[in-house]
């Protein structure tokens, strides 16, 4: 590899707004064979809103519940999180202080709110119910995440927060189809949800509700079959898979977290930046040999 076309071609990569680390992020890039996108924040927007919010019965959520259910989600960093919060101050709420919180990091939250036990996430962490499964169904077959709560260790409310997908996504992963890369959605997120978001923008194979700290695996077990894997990702969660993959790849618009722990930057958040790099690192490597 010549370094002259290494740097050449990173230049024009930078106006593209893709940003290669090193020349070996430029040439693992060439011989990249999967490509595994996060889908909160890389594929969707990551700007979570509230969709639907109704007591077990499917009445309208009463503000007594949710501001015991915001309050406790306030302690939380999880864009979910602040879609509940902004409903309640949307409906100016004054939220009560949470003690004893805990974040279960793939699953959601837990604290002490105005004398009540308060739990608040997904199905493995809030029993579900009879009540809960058609509010999850219809919820998930939109492309929404259901959320749950429990108060004082009963079903108090049914909740869904829904993100729109990037613009870029769809024209994005055909392109990589293309250029014959596979593609794939891995999250945390609800199975059906994750289904009904990769069908929106041509995602054919999809691996969810995985936790947090197993998404490295998942890119081991790819690797494992002897395949190239770029993993896409933005948030801190995702730094151990971009380390683990051969091209980690985080959306400028994601955690510092993310950045550090990859070999490309993606300014902008675009989707479509992810074929731009394969197609320069193609090129460039093609020049070389
Ligand atoms: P992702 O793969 O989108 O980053 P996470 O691993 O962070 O997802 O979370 C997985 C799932 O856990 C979410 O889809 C949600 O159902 C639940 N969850 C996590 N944190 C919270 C929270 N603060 N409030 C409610 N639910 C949560
Ligand atoms: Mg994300």
């Amino acid at each position: 590899a010549t370094p002259l076309s290494i740097t050449i071609a990173t230049g024009k990569a930078a106006q593209c707004g893709v940003l290669f680390r090193n020349a070996q992020a430029l040439e693992g890039s060439a011989h990249v064979q999967v490509v595994v996108f996060d889908k909160t924040g890389t594929i969707t927007q990551g700007r979570p809103r509230l969709v639907a919010a109704v007591a077990m019965d499917g009445t309208p959520l009463d503000d007594r519940v949710l501001a015991l259910v915001a309050a406790a989600e306030r302690r939380s960093e999880h864009p979910l999180a602040q879609a509940i919060v902004d409903e309640a101050a949307g409906r100016g709420l004054a939220l009560p202080d949470a003690t004893a919180f805990r974040a279960l990091a793939g699953q959601g939250v837990t604290a002490r709110v105005d004398g009540h036990d308060v739990t608040v996430g997904n199905g493995t962490l809030v029993a579900a119910t009879a009540q809960s499964e058609p509010f999850v169904r219809e919820q998930t077959a939109r492309g929404a995440t259901p959320i749950l709560a429990a108060i004082d260790g009963e079903g108090a409310a049914l909740l869904a927060v829904s993100d729109t997908v990037k613009p870029d996504a769809r024209q994005a992963i055909a392109k990589l189809h293309e250029h014959g890369v596979q593609v794939v959605l891995l999250t945390g997120d609800h199975e059906a949800t994750a289904h009904t978001v990769a069908r929106e923008v041509g995602i054919d194979h999809v691996i969810a509700q995985v936790r947090p700290e197993s998404k490295e695996r998942v890119i081991a077990a790819i690797q494992e079959q002897g395949l190239q894997v770029a993993m896409v990702g933005d948030g801190i969660n995702d730094a151990p898979a971009l380390a683990r993959a051969d091209v980690g790849m985080a959306m400028g618009t994601g955690t510092d977290v993310a950045m550090e722990s990859a070999d490309v930057t993606l300014m902008h958040g675009s989707v479509m930046a992810v074929p731009t790099a394969l197609d320069i690192a193609h090129a460039t490597m093609r020049n070389i040999r």
